[in-house]
């Protein structure tokens, strides 16, 4: 294949990155810009939105998760949900050119075992042995609150020309809620899902069950201010759980009947107890939330109604590039999600509004480029 006619873009040395010290501390450095190795490619950052889990990596600070625990890399860099245009190409690298613009998934697995061959690379064997090439940018390997990053090509997805880059930053949570249902079975034409809990993935959760067809589709959760945007992004019915039973109401909604499939996205102690009511004989629940400590679990409940509980990790066999594919199409409106845009040298504030929800908050995305 052809390649660009040579290096369109002056590349640096130095670049501006955040990088993680203790416990909430990031501060703005300069170092050197990555090469990417076989395989790979330098993808320049142009916008990263925040998502949760860098919250809590910045407040967890160093060496948490970072390759995999010492020797670590002191001067990491968090930041996973970015993308960007591909700058450099490294060894043996023709499946993109210099130029194109790329969504990033955050986990390249290591290729070689045997989760990774079954496309289930977020959930790869050697998570964190980086020479084995397992990578997951932003949180074992170096992210995107910097001017530059590395990637795997399998980690890259293509960006259409008229798909701004801010909503580029939103196929990886789009993919995540994919993946979800790709877990539970994935064929949700004509059945009823419900979505629990309105926040990124699963506002975007509904958007693609509503594309592939599902029908009802039903939010459950307390801001008013969300759920309208559920209503807009597809969903049939919303529950405000502050104000009805959310079980009660999804009977109600369907008439006694139940849904075949949950998206556990709330994380709330409480939820797959009521994801196992909500559901029919034989359905399917999938957590793509969780809460930090142990809970109760009805597990007879489970077990008497034959009810399928999944978990998933990120955004594995390739959803990310359906969830494009539907974004492309305008089957829903992503871009809805992105509230706040910051410069890079003001990430400290873009994480304090996703944190803090200032001004209600959902996606906070900070614009690298002529930033
Ligand atoms: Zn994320
Ligand atoms: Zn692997």
């Amino acid at each position: 294949m052809a390649r660009a006619g040579g290096n369109e873009f002056e590349l640096p040395h130095r670049m501006k990155a955040w990088v993680l010290g203790g416990p909430g501390e990031l501060s703005l450095i300069e170092k050197p810009v990555p090469e990417p190795d076989k395989a790979e490619v330098l993808v320049r950052v142009d916008a990263i939105a925040v998502c949760a889990t860098d919250i809590e990596i910045i407040e967890m600070g160093l060496p948490a998760l970072v390759d995999g625990g010492p020797p670590f890399n002191r001067n990491f860099t968090p930041g996973h949900e970015y993308m960007g245009t591909v700058v450099k190409l490294g060894a043996t690298v023709d499946e993109v050119e210099i130029g194109h613009r790329v969504a990033v998934e955050v986990h390249a697995g290591c290729g070689r075992c045997a989760r990774c061959r079954e496309g289930m690379y977020t959930s790869c064997l050697n998570y964190g042995y980086a020479k084995k090439g397992h990578r997951a940018n932003g949180f074992t390997t170096d992210g995107g609150f910097a001017e530059y990053a590395v990637n795997h090509i399998n980690t890259l997805v293509h960006v259409p020309d008229e798909m701004s880059d801010a909503e580029a930053t939103l196929i990886v949570t789009a993919g995540t809620a994919m993946y979800g249902l790709d877990a539970m079975g994935g064929i949700v034409a004509g059945e009823g899902v419900v979505v629990i809990g309105p926040g990124p993935i699963g506002l975007m959760g509904v958007g693609i069950a509503k594309s592939l067809g599902a029908d009802p589709v039903i939010l459950t959760g307390t801001r008013e201010r969300r759920l309208e945007m559920g209503r807009k992004l597809g969903a049939d019915a919303v529950v405000n759980v502050g104000r009805e039973d959310a079980v009660e109401a999804v009977k109600r909604i369907t008439k006694g009947k139940g849904v075949e499939y949950v998206l556990e996205c709330s994380g709330a102690p409480n939820a797959l107890n009521e994801a196992a009511r909500m559901v029919n004989r034989g359905g399917r629940i999938c957590l793509a939330a969780f809460p930090s400590n142990p809970v109760p679990v009805d597990l007879a409940y489970l077990v008497r109604n034959n009810i399928y509980v999944f978990g998933i990790r990120g955004e594995g066999k390739s959803a990310t590039h359906r969830a494009a594919s539907l974004l492309k199409q305008k089957r829903f409106d992503a871009k809805m999600i992105h509230t706040h845009t910051f410069p890079l040298a003001e990430v400290p504030t873009a994480i304090r509004y996703a944190r803090e929800r200032i001004d209600d908050a959902i996606k906070v995305v900070v614009q690298t480029r002529n930033a």
